[in-house]
């Protein structure tokens, strides 16, 4: 019998698609992939793996936590980043059956960002910052409610087909009239004109559905594990809560409701409560990777 408490183990971890496996595991675990190695802030990151004899399994990288999910053999981990997360070599750690304890560095290099000075004109008192508070809890308690399955079958898309350009990148660096970088832009805007047509990027539920004070026209979609995307300040919204959605499907249109300065299309992707680059979660394919670590088969998508 394989004594369950290793000591730390600092060799290199196991590249996907690599030919250097693990020299050591987790207690329980027959294999574990990461998503990417090395990573960069802000990217969505997952964590798949086999294992018997697991009940429970908690995962952490430095500050950033994993939603994660067991359905033996298969256990999958789904975490997030943020833009201002710090490169290095955080540890990833993983706790299974609550005290079988494993951690190894994770290489996260540094990213590279855009920076956007944004003007704010007018009254600023006329902005209700009660009603952005109230918004911004409401939202995260929708993102805070997990399914613990995957709800897509598919790989995602972009969810507008014709934009004149992406305005604002995911983790662009905000200076408002002059001051600090203090902040970050949380999602992706596609700039476009009224009116043109957004679709689910992924399949999953519809959780919200409505016209909200800063978002505008606003539809956010469950995708299950954690995962979540929005789609704001649309002029028309065409869902509703509760729906079923396949990835390509209509949920509204573009428009410039809410706090916004023109038309275009916000479009933000949370993995366990944490704002992630939506383009990484794309270009990895991270979609199916997840999907067929859960023993699933990850459809072709449009
Ligand atoms: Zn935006």
């Amino acid at each position: 019998m394989v004594h369950p408490f290793r000591p730390l183990h600092r060799g290199a971890i196991f590249v996907p698609g690599g030919d250097s496996p693990p020299r050591e595991l987790p207690a329980g675990f027959h294999s574990l992939e990461l998503s990417a190695v090395p990573a960069q802030p802000g990217w969505p990151l997952a964590l798949r793996a086999k294992g018997e004899g697991i009940s429970s399994v908690a995962a952490q990288l430095g500050t950033a936590r994993f939603d994660t999910f067991i359905n033996l053999p298969n256990i999958v981990g789904v975490g997030g980043t943020g833009a201002f997360f710090s490169p290095g070599a955080p540890e990833l750690s993983i706790v299974s059956n609550e005290t079988w304890i494993w951690s190894q560095p994770w290489r996260v290099n540094p990213g590279t960002w855009d920076f956007d000075e944004v003007t704010l004109t007018g009254d600023a008192a006329a902005i209700d910052q009660a009603a952005i508070a109230a918004e911004r809890e409401r939202m995260f308690q929708i993102w805070s409610q997990v399914t613990p399955q995957p709800l897509w079958r598919s790989s995602f898309r972009l969810p507008i087909d014709d934009y004149l350009q992406i305005s604002s990148t995911y983790g662009a660096r905000r200076s408002y009239n002059g001051g600090p970088y203090s902040s970050y832009h949380e999602g992706v805007d596609f700039s476009a004109y009224g009116g043109t047509p957004v679709y689910a990027s992924g399949d999953g539920v519809v959780v919200l559905a409505e016209t909200l004070y800063v978002r505008g026209g606003a539809v956010i979609i469950d995708h299950g594990f954690g995962m979540f995307s929005g789609y704001y300040h649309m002029s028309a919204v065409h869902a509703q809560v509760g729906q079923a959605i396949t990835a390509g499907e209509l949920l509204g249109e573009v428009g410039s409701e809410g706090l916004s300065s023109g038309n275009h299309l916000h479009w933000d992707f949370l993995v366990a409560e944490t704002w992630v680059n939506a383009a990484a979660w794309q270009a990895q394919n991270l979609a199916c990777w997840i999907l067929e670590g859960w023993g699933t088969p990850c459809g072709e998508g449009q």
